[in-house]
C-alpha cells in the first residue's frame, strides 16, 4: 500500500469510526423505556400561578402520567429517579419564530431549554427533514414546526430548494405565482406558510416600514393556505402591510413594531396573535450577535422604544402575545427566548402572562396546546430544570440544568449546579 492509501485508508476507518459511535439521538433504550421519577421538585405548569411543592412527577414513556406531592416510589428495580433537591421543573419553553437550519445549531436550541419551535421560513426546507426525523429519534432538536420557504417577492437562493421554484425565479408578485409558491411549500408538508406585509428590518438597504404584499394578494396566499388547513404567519414591521395581513386572515404578526392601536384592535377582534421577537431588535442596537452593522444599530435604537410601546399597547388592548427569539440559534447568536421572556415582564406582561409567551400560550398558537406546554398529567413530558422560581425571577430561565424532551433526558447539567450533586 502506498502511503498516500495508507493515510486515506486511515481516514476513512476514522470517518467509519466516528459514523458509528456518535449516533446523533437512537431510538429510546431499554434503561430509558422505564418510568422516571423527578422526585423533590416544585412544579410550575405555565398556565396558571398554582405552584405543587415537594412533588414527586412521573414519566412513563413520552408522557407525564402522575403529578403528586410526596409520592412514594414504588418497590423493585429498574426505575429511574432524579433528585431535584427543591429544583423547579417548568414547561419547556416554545419559541414560536426562529430560522434553524442545520443540527449544531438544532442541538444548541435544544440545550437552551427549547423543546418545540415554530419555524419562520428556511431557505431549503431543512425545517421539514427536521421534524421529520426529530421525531423520528435520529437526530438531537426540538419538535418544529415547519413553514418551508418564505413567500417572498424574491426567492433568490431559495429557487434551489425545489425544482419546481425554477418558474418563480423572475419573481412572486401575482397572485397566480403567489399561489404556486404556497402549494409547493404545501406539498413539501408544512405546518405553517411564512409571508410577508412589510419589508425587512434586518438589512442596510431596505426600510421595515414599506408594504410588500396587499390585501388581495395576502388573501390569495391565505385562501390557498387555507385548502390544507394551513394558518399564515406574516412579517410586518409597518402599520399598513400588518393592518392588511391582519385582515386577509393571517393567523399571527411577525415583529410588528410599528403597529397601531386599530390594528392591534382588529387583531384582537380577529383573534390574531402578536409575535414580536423583541429580542432581535436589541440585538439589532447592539454591536455583535445575529447582526453587526452600524446602520442597522441607529435603526435598532429608532425601533426599540417604539416596539416596547406597541407591546405595552397590546397587552393593554387584550392581545394574545408569543415569544419568538427570531434567531437561527448559531454560535454568534445571543438573542434566546428566555430573554424575551424577562422582558415581556418589564413591559407589564404579569409573571404568569409572560411565562405563558413562551409555554402553554405559545402552545395554544402553534396548535399544539392540547399535548405541549404544560407541567401536567397527560402530557408530552417536555420540562426544563431550573435553579429557582421562574414565575419569580424569569432571569432563571436562561440557564436551565436539565432538558427533557418526549420523555427523553438530553441535557442535566445539576452536578454542577448551584447546589451541587445529590
Ligand atoms: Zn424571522
Amino acid at each position: 500500500m502506498t502511503p498516500l492509501a495508507r493515510s486515506l485508508r486511515l481516514a476513512f476507518t476514522a470517518l467509519i469510526a466516528l459514523a458509528g459511535t456518535a449516533p446523533l439521538a437512537a431510538p429510546l433504550t431499554a434503561q430509558e423505556r422505564q418510568p422516571l421519577y423527578l422526585v423533590n421538585a416544585n412544579v410550575v405548569d405555565g398556565v396558571s400561578g398554582t405552584i405543587i411543592r415537594d412533588a414527586t412527577i412521573v414519566i412513563e414513556g413520552t408522557r407525564i402520567t402522575r403529578i403528586a406531592p410526596k409520592l412514594s416510589l414504588p418497590r423493585g428495580s429498574g426505575m429511574r429517579v432524579i433528585d431535584l433537591a427543591g429544583r423547579w421543573v417548568a414547561p419547556g419553553l416554545i419559541d414560536a419564530h426562529t430560522h434553524i437550519g442545520t443540527l449544531a445549531n438544532a442541538k444548541r436550541t435544544l440545550f437552551s431549554g427549547v423543546t418545540t419551535v415554530r419555524s419562520a421560513s428556511v431557505p431549503a426546507f431543512q425545517d421539514v427533514a427536521m421534524r421529520e426525523q426529530a421525531r423520528a429519534g435520529q437526530i438531537l432538536a426540538p419538535d418544529v414546526l415547519a413553514a418551508g420557504v418564505f413567500v417572498t417577492p424574491n426567492l433568490g437562493e431559495t429557487v434551489l430548494a425545489d425544482q419546481r421554484l425554477g418558474a418563480l425565479a423572475g419573481g412572486v408578485t401575482t397572485p397566480e405565482q403567489l399561489r404556486a409558491l404556497v402549494r409547493v411549500n404545501l406539498d413539501r408538508g408544512v405546518d405553517w406558510i411564512k409571508t410577508r406585509g412589510t419589508e425587512r428590518a434586518g438589512l442596510p438597504d431596505t426600510d421595515p416600514r414599506k408594504q410588500v404584499y396587499d390585501q388581495a394578494e395576502l388573501r390569495a396566499i391565505v385562501k390557498e393556505a387555507a385548502t390544507k388547513g394551513i394558518p399564515v404567519m406574516a412579517h410586518a414591521h409597518g402599520d399598513e402591510g400588518a393592518y392588511a395581513a391582519v385582515a386577509a386572515g393571517a393567523k399571527s404578526i411577525e415583529h410588528g413594531t410599528f403597529l397601531s392601536d386599530s390594528t392591534l384592535r382588529l387583531m384582537k377582534q380577529k383573534g390574531a396573535w402578536f409575535v414580536p421577537t423583541l429580542s432581535t431588535v436589541v440585538d439589532l442596537a447592539r454591536p455583535g450577535g445575529d447582526y453587526d452593522d452600524p446602520v442597522l444599530t441607529l435603526r435598532g435604537e429608532y425601533m426599540l422604544p417604539r416596539l416596547e410601546q406597541t407591546i405595552r399597547h397590546a397587552h393593554a388592548l387584550g392581545v394574545r402575545i408569543a415569544a419568538g427569539a427570531d434567531t437561527d440559534y448559531g454560535a454568534e447568536s445571543l438573542t434566546r427566548i428566555s430573554h424575551e421572556v424577562t422582558r415581556f415582564r418589564a413591559l407589564g406582561l404579569s409573571p404568569v402572562e409572560a411565562l405563558a409567551t413562551a409555554t402553554s400560550g405559545a402552545a395554544e398558537l402553534l396548535g399544539i396546546g392540547a399535548r405541549t406546554g404544560r407541567v401536567v398529567e397527560g402530557y408530552e413530558a417536555d420540562l426544563i430544570v431550573l435553579e429557582g422560581n421562574p414565575l419569580e425571577d424569569a432571569s432563571v430561565l436562561q440557564d436551565v440544568l436539565i432538558v427533557i424532551t418526549d420523555g427523553r433526558v438530553v441535557l442535566n447539567r445539576t452536578p454542577f449546579g448551584r447546589q451541587g450533586a445529590r
